[in-house]
């Protein structure tokens, strides 16, 4: 029996406007284990009202330490629920639980950051180049924000949006992917315990068609923060476009993750199996080419192949279990089709096959698996799996390896091992990525910018960099001259 769950708008819980509902599925038994409405367009109207609405009650006059506050503890509280956060967001995803429990508590700190930012965000006062006038800025929140997240990290990458949103004073209407709604609505409830106004956070649940472009088109959203696919993010970017609306889009890589010679290749091949194999590589950011230097390659893959051989595969609940299922089943088929493309263009040196039968639940189990022989011309090196699918390249010296690895459409991320400084400088500078990791891989933090190059996306999350996605500047002119000025003529 599966347990529904209704949407939260205004701080109420309610059904669809449409009264239908559908199923969200366990990635790992394959069966439905809940229900959530299926919102519309009037849904996402009532959300937007509601969110707009908010900015002019209690929230739009509060203080911005108070609303710092108010941020805070609902960290504090995601802290304190991070179990059964984590609980349902892993039956939506399918990730190891173990794994989605240590995201969620790293979540909260994300709300303490942009807590603690929120009475920070100030103008300045600009040495004008004119007398008797004094100027200076300030921010202003921009009104409703729309937050459009995938099924991957729902929580966390939802609180990459809604914590400097919010931080900056404005509303949210939030809209989690359609196969892991049920986290966000748990997170619902922490903002009514937390104390929030009415309307200030909303969470319709529905499909990107009917739900995700409402949000974009509705008049009264003024920024949109999208994370999620190639096609979603040019739709998306589209539809905002012609409503002149601003956006920030998280979009796909094909990171490359470069070794060379010098590197200790002992860390270098955990690091190298931590992003393409961890979450069963249905991250963003997975280091999904290997770059390797010639005089390592045979030796590097021997390494690869010992580590992944040892891999227990199974139900993501078991805390022994380090990789789960593919979280849904198109994404499922996907990654079953890109193993089959990389077979025909390059060979297959480690797993390579679906696993079924007991233990491996509904059987979307896709084994991790390894390609070399890869060239940067085939689409197993250049197009975005999304799947435990690692492509091995070969390269000669510090340009080869730059020409490889910037020849692709992608630049959301990028590895270095190398014990050379200035090796490490050198990548550091020429990597087309918005981050770069040297002799580390997948982190991330509050501190700190993410986002993408090319076609990886616009704007950045994380740091002070995303609050200022969420704000508009205003230039105040005060004149202080008390002389008559001529009514025609302006003075520069
Ligand atoms: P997706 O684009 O199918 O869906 C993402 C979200 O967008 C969902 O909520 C969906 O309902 C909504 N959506 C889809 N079409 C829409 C439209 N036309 N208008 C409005 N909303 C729409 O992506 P996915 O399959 O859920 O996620 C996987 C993708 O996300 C991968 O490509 C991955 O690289 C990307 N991703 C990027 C980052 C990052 O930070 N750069 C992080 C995680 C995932």
């Amino acid at each position: 029996m599966s347990k529904r769950y209704q949407q939260f708008i205004n701080n109420e819980w309610v059904d669809a406007q449409s009264g239908e509902w559908f199923d969200s599925l366990d990635p790992f038994s394959g069966e439905a284990w809940a229900q959530v409405p299926l919102s519309n367009e009037q849904d996402v109207d009532c959300a937007v009202q509601a969110a707009a609405a908010a900015m002019d009650g209690p929230w739009g006059k509060m203080s911005a330490t108070d609303r710092g506050m108010l941020i805070h503890k609902l960290g504090t509280l995601i802290d304190a629920n991070a179990n059964e956060l984590a609980e349902v967001e892993s039956m939506d995803n399918g990730k190891l639980k173990s794994e989605v429990a240590g995201q969620v508590r790293y979540t909260a700190k994300y709300f303490y950051y942009y807590g603690g930012l929120a009475d920070k965000i100030q103008g300045a006062v600009i040495p004008i180049d004119k007398p008797k006038v004094f100027n200076y800025t300030r921010y202003e929140p921009v009104g409703v924000v729309g937050t459009i997240t995938p099924w991957n990290s729902s929580l966390l990458l939802t609180a990459w949006k809604v914590a400097p949103a919010l931080a900056a004073g404005n509303t949210i209407v939030a809209k989690p992917s359609e196969h892991t709604p049920v986290s966000l609505l748990v997170l619902a409830r922490l903002f009514v315990e937390a104390g929030f106004p009415p309307g200030v956070f909303n969470v319709v649940t529905g499909f990107g068609k009917g739900c995700g472009e409402a949000i974009v088109t509705h008049p009264l959203v003024k920024v949109v923060a999208f994370t999620g696919g190639d096609e979603g993010g040019r739709k998306v970017n589209e539809l905002a476009a012609k409503h002149l609306k601003r956006v920030t889009l998280e979009l796909g890589g094909k990171s490359p993750n470069i070794v060379f010679d010098d590197a200790d290749l002992a860390r270098a091949a955990n690091g190298v199996i931590t992003g393409i194999f961890s979450a069963g590589g249905q991250t963003c950011m997975a280091g999904s080419r290997l770059l390797l230097q010639e005089s390592i390659h045979d030796e590097f893959v021997e390494r690869l192949i010992d580590i992944t051989s040892k891999a227990k595969l199974g139900d993501p609940k078991l805390s022994d279990v380090q990789v789960g299922p593919v979280a849904t089943k198109p994404q499922f088929d996907k990654v079953v089709s890109y193993v089959d493309i990389g077979k025909s263009e390059a060979t297959c040196a480690f797993g390579g096959n679906v696993r079924t039968g007991p233990g491996f639940g509904a059987g979307q189990f896709v084994e991790p698996t390894i390609f070399t022989g890869v060239t940067n011309d085939m689409r197993i090196a250049q197009e975005e799996v999304f799947g435990p699918v690692l492509a091995v390249l070969k390269f000669k010296d510090e340009d080869d390896a730059l020409r490889i690895a910037n020849d692709i459409r992608f630049g959301l991320a990028s590895g270095v091992w190398t014990r050379s400084l200035h090796r490490a400088m050198y990548m550091s500078e020429r990597l087309k990525a918005g981050t770069v990791w040297v002799n580390n891989y997948r982190s991330t933090s509050f501190t700190t910018p993410f986002g993408g190059y090319k076609d990886s996306g616009l704007g950045r999350e994380g740091g002070i960099e995303a609050v200022k996605e969420f704000l508009e500047v205003k230039s105040v002119w005060i004149s202080t001259d008390l002389d008559m000025p001529d009514p025609f003529v302006r003075k520069y």
